[in-house]
C-alpha cells in the first residue's frame, strides 16, 4: 500500500492543484494534502480557510484526506508514514526548485521518494498568485478555480469575481466527480 503527501501553500487551492491531486489519487492508494501552517510568504488565507477549501475539493474523493503541517516536510511525511512526497510541475523553474529541495530532502529522509507530475497543458500557466490578482483585477477566473475558491476570494478581496465558466467536473476511477 503506497501513500503519498501532496505539499503546499494553497492560498487558494485552485484547479492545476486539484488536478495533481486527483490524478496521484489514481497511482496511489492514498493521498494526504499538507497545507503548511507557516511558510515564509504573506498569504491572503489562513491556515483554516487553506484547509476548508481544499477539504471541499476533495470531499468526493474518498482516498484524499487534507492536514495542516508546520516545520519539515520531510518530518511530516515520516510521522504520516507517507512513502512518496508528490509536487506539481508547470515549467522549468519548478524543474529546478523541485530538482534542488528533493535532493535536499533524499538526504534528509532517504526512504522518502520524489514523484514529480507534469501538470495538464490546460493549467501550465496557472498559480495561486495569478488566480488572485486577475481576480483582484476584475478578470474571468471561472476556468482557474470551482465555484466555492471563487466566491471565498471574492469574500476575501471585498469585490465581486468573475466566473463565467459552466460547472466543471473531474475524473475519478470512471466516475465524474462535480467539482463545484
Ligand atoms: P508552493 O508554495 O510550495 O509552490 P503551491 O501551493 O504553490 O506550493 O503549490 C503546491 C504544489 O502544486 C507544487 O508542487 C506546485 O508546483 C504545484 N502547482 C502549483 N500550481 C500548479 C498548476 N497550475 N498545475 C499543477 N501543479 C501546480
Amino acid at each position: 500500500m503506497a501513500r503519498a503527501l501532496y505539499p503546499g501553500t494553497f492560498d487558494p487551492i485552485h484547479n492545476g492543484h486539484i488536478d495533481i491531486a486527483v490524478r496521484a489519487s489514481v497511482l496511489f492508494d492514498e493521498v494526504i494534502v499538507a497545507v503548511y501552517d507557516a511558510p515564509p510568504k504573506k498569504l491572503l488565507f489562513d491556515t483554516a480557510d487553506r484547509c476548508d477549501l481544499a477539504r471541499a475539493a476533495f470531499e468526493h474523493v474518498p482516498n484524499i484526506q487534507v492536514v495542516t503541517y508546520e516545520g519539515l516536510t520531510v518530518e511530516c511525511a515520516r510521522e504520516l508514514k507517507a512513502d512518496v512526497i508528490v509536487r506539481g510541475l508547470r515549467n522549468v523553474a519548478d524543474f529546478e526548485y523541485e530538482q534542488q529541495i528533493g535532493w535536499a530532502n533524499s538526504e534528509l529522509a532517504p526512504g522518502i521518494e520524489l514523484c514529480c507530475l507534469f501538470c495538464s497543458s490546460e493549467y501550465a500557466y496557472l498559480s495561486a498568485t495569478i488566480l488572485k490578482e486577475v481576480a483582484n483585477l476584475g478578470g474571468e477566473c471561472g476556468a482557474w478555480a470551482p465555484a466555492y475558491v471563487l466566491d471565498a476570494l471574492g469574500r476575501k478581496l471585498e469585490r465581486p469575481i468573475r466566473n463565467n465558466a459552466p460547472k466543471l467536473y473531474l475524473r475519478h476511477e470512471d466516475k465524474l466527480v462535480h467539482r463545484d
